[in-house]
């Protein structure tokens, strides 16, 4: 029988998995990828010997033996590479007091109790909830894809997800923002807010990346992201897949209510059994495929009002070595500073010293995020405004940061700023969204349910990566990725293959 062909747009984590998974089954694939790198978001870039990395803090999956490690042996990521596992995510200070986030649950249970014993009941049941979730296998939500699991692959998922129904249930639709309004102490009020990076992030999200980070599960890739996207990279080559690099395509070409290939930016036209999308979905639905292939249930997805999340970046290089201070900080400012057009109450400052291979020996890179709108830039873009708008936020980063670390600015070397619409240029991603739907109370059913990876009216054709797999993450598009060559598999009727670089097999 002929070898049945492929084509998959985007070169990120999501499109390399589906690439090397198809390949270990036997197709003939190719990506279509527009800018000259893999990775996607998963990137860094490097200025004057420094790396800023753009993407993972932590990675679910770098335990070995662990949820999801098996997938990233599969795809040849972790194998030889060191993963650095912090015992605290981060502080969070008014300058007065700290709330350390340790991972561990006993620590961070006695150290909230110590700030404020009289809220000891909930800080004990935030702490089980944590402790609970350490048992909890993720991986098992992504084994198989959703709509290939029939009453029994239900119900055996049912019993597995039966222990943590109830914990699911109390902490997996209480925003953050929410949880901080039941403490009485007034400085973890404030603290709880921030204690997982957005106000809106449901508890157990929180919960269950501190219960991963307890066990080993969630470290950082030494090298950094865009090291670990070319590893991805380099097992695709290796099992024979072909990237074309700077090759945009513009639109999926469809005959008959099938997929049939794509034309690129340069009108080339190529052809293939299946098309995979491991592009932005919005793009991809509604510009790739001119809007024909949807239903109501996906105009409403898209139709802005589900949570997204947008950042600036402001990445420092640093001549001094900052490897004594904690990793990352929060600082929660008495009074409020005018960024962005927004008052923000708190800046989060992060290094990366714990990897010495982001920054020549002695020196450091220093991280500021900021949570920023896309309407915003894209209102100064194309005028000198948009460039002296990202220089004053980080000249008042700068300001900020050697209140709490003076003559720390007469150190930095090399100022890069980047905005939603850096984000979105560089990977296309719908109004520089940095994980595809943000995971917030009302996402979280999607995230259970699972999202459709084909279009209604198309045949061979899926949607892979964080546009169908709430709350994004590098792990979940790559599982994305695994699941569309499953359903690819089932759909050829033949059995699913995945093997570690070494050739040792699981047929799933
Ligand atoms: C600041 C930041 C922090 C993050 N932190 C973490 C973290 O700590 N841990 C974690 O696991 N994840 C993290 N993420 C999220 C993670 O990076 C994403 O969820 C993940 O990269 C999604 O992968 P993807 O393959 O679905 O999409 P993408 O990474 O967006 O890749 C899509 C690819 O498609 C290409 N493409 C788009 N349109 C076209 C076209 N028309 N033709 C050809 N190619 C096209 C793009 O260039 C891109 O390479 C973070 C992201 C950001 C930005």
């Amino acid at each position: 029988m002929a070898q049945k062909s492929i084509i998959i747009i985007g070169a990120g984590p999501a499109g390399l998995a589906a690439g090397c998974y198809a390949q270990m089954n036997g197709y003939r694939t190719r990506i279509f990828e527009s800018h000259f790198l893999p990775g996607g978001l998963c990137t860094a870039w490097e200025r004057k010997g420094y790396t800023f990395d753009g993407c993972i803090h932590y990675l679910f999956g770098s335990g070995e033996g662990q949820p999801f490690n098996r997938m990233w042996q599969e795809l040849g990521a972790v194998q030889g590479r060191r993963m650095v596992n912090h015992d605290e995510y981060q502080r969070i200070t008014d300058g007065d007091k700290t709330l350390i986030v340790y991972a561990d649950p006993d620590r961070l249970e006695q150290h909230m109790i110590d700030l404020s014993p009289a809220d000891a009941p909930l800080i004990q049941a935030l702490c089980r909830g944590v402790r609970q979730f350490t048992r909890f296998d993720m991986s098992s939500l992504y084994d198989q894809p959703k709509s290939l699991l029939g009453a029994h692959g239900w119900r055996r998922l049912g019993m597995k997800m039966m222990p943590f129904v109830l914990p699911l249930l109390r902490w997996g639709r209480l925003p953050m923002k929410d949880l901080a309004l039941r403490f009485k102490d007034p400085f973890l009020r404030r603290a709880v807010v921030q204690m997982f990076s957005w106000e809106e992030a449901p508890a157990m999200m929180g919960m269950s990346l501190l219960a991963y980070m307890h066990t080993g599960n969630a470290g950082f890739p030494v090298g950094g992201s865009l090291e670990f996207a070319r590893a991805l990279e380099r097992r695709y080559l290796s099992l024979g897949g072909e990237i074309c690099y700077e090759a945009q395509v513009e639109k999926i070409v469809t005959e008959n209510g099938r997929a049939v290939g794509v034309r690129l930016y340069d009108d080339e036209v190529h052809t293939a059994d299946y098309v995979i999308s491991a592009a932005d979905g919005r793009t991809t639905i509604f510009d790739m495929l001119d809007g024909e292939y949807v239903s109501r249930k996906i105009r409403k997805m898209y139709d802005g009002s589900l949570p997204m999340h947008s950042q600036v970046q402001i990445s420092l290089g640093v001549k001094c070595d900052l490897s004594a201070e904690p990793h990352w900080v929060t600082h929660l400012l008495d009074k409020p500073v005018l960024v962005i057009g927004e008052e923000r109450h708190d800046v989060g400052v992060k290094h990366y010293c714990f990897d010495p291979s982001l920054a020549p020996a002695g020196k450091s890179v220093v991280e500021i995020m900021i949570r920023s709108g896309y309407g915003y830039w894209q209102h100064l873009y194309g005028r000198k405004i948009y460039d002296t708008e990202q220089r004053q936020v980080s000249d008042i980063m700068i300001d900020l940061l050697d209140r709490w670390h003076p003559g720390l600015s007469s150190q930095i070397e090399y100022v890069d700023e980047a905005t939603p619409l850096s984000y979105e240029r560089y990977t296309n991603n719908w109004k520089g969204a940095t994980s595809g739907w943000l995971l917030s109370r009302e996402t979280m059913p999607l995230l259970i349910r699972g999202v459709d990876k084909t279009l209604p009216g198309l045949r061979k054709f899926y949607m892979a990566g964080h546009w169908v797999e709430p709350g994004g993450t590098v792990t979940l598009a790559a599982a994305s990725g695994r699941n569309v060559i499953q359903l690819i598999c089932h759909e050829e009727g033949q059995p699913f293959e995945a093997y570690l670089p070494t050739g040792e097999t699981v047929a799933v």
